[in-house]
């Protein structure tokens, strides 16, 4: 989708720090974190938020929770974390669906 800054990272017009990668699914470090450990994981297609999603993004949304599972993983130490999607216009800076995954020492109480 034109303009959408996540769009671009997935096409490369924009850099970003990328953790991981599948088919369908790219994690790059957050521009500006909040915590120690901070990743968005999107999927690869542009899908603005949860309440655009269809029955057809099963797959994908379980594959978006199985790489939350990955990266918890391959923590050093701990295996905490969160996983937070801000949905709508309230909340959502960037409308391309995406998912914080938020680790590492002193996660702030929620
Ligand atoms: P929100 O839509 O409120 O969930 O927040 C969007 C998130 O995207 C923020 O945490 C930003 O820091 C992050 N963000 C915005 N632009 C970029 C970028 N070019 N690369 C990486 N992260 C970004
Ligand atoms: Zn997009």
């Amino acid at each position: 989708m034109q303009n959408c800054i996540f769009c671009k990272i997935v096409a490369h017009e924009v850099p970003s720090l990328i953790v991981a990668e599948t088919d369908q699914i790219l994690v790059f470090k957050d521009i500006s974190p909040k915590v120690a450990i901070h990743d968005l994981i999107i999927p690869k297609k542009h899908i603005q938020d949860i309440q655009s999603l269809t029955a057809q993004d099963s797959a994908l949304m379980g594959e978006i929770i199985l790489m939350a599972q990955q990266l918890a993983r391959d923590l050093p130490g701990s295996q905490s974390f969160r996983l937070v999607s801000n949905n709508g216009p309230a909340v959502q800076l960037v409308s391309h669906l995406h998912f914080h995954f938020l680790a590492g020492k002193n996660l702030p109480d929620f």
